[in-house]
Formats: structure tokens, sequence, C-alpha cells
């Protein structure tokens, strides 16, 4: 099951792109780095862990 990529911030909306540091929860909410340390990376939709989304990369 491939994650979705979400493009913006669930809590400032700032735009993320498959570059930036975003941080994910298991359900995939999605939030960004400073967001996600000001929440102490917990997820405030599910109380799960935020954990950071790995970059993925551009290469064919
Ligand atoms: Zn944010
Ligand atoms: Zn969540």
């Amino acid at each position: 099951m491939a994650l979705e990529y979400k493009t913006v911030c669930e809590k400032c909306t700032t735009s993320l792109t498959m570059q930036s540091e975003a941080c994910i929860c298991s359900y995939e909410c999605t939030f960004c780095e400073t967001c996600s340390s000001e929440m102490e990376f917990i997820c405030p939709n599910c109380k799960g862990e935020l954990v950071k989304r790995p970059k993925r990369k551009n290469s064919a």
C-alpha cells in the first residue's frame, strides 16, 4: 500500500513538496516539521506518533 503524499500541512496549511521536511502519523495525517515539533511529534487528530516522512526521489 503506497503512502499518499499530501501536499499541505494539516495545521498551518503551508505547502509541502516531496522534498520538504514533513511528518506523518500512521493514519497519514501530514504536518510540516515546525508544527510537528510544536506538537511534540504527537498527531492531534489520532494521538499517534509523528515520524519524518521519507523523501520521494525524483530519479527515474
Ligand atoms: Zn504546519
Ligand atoms: Zn493522525
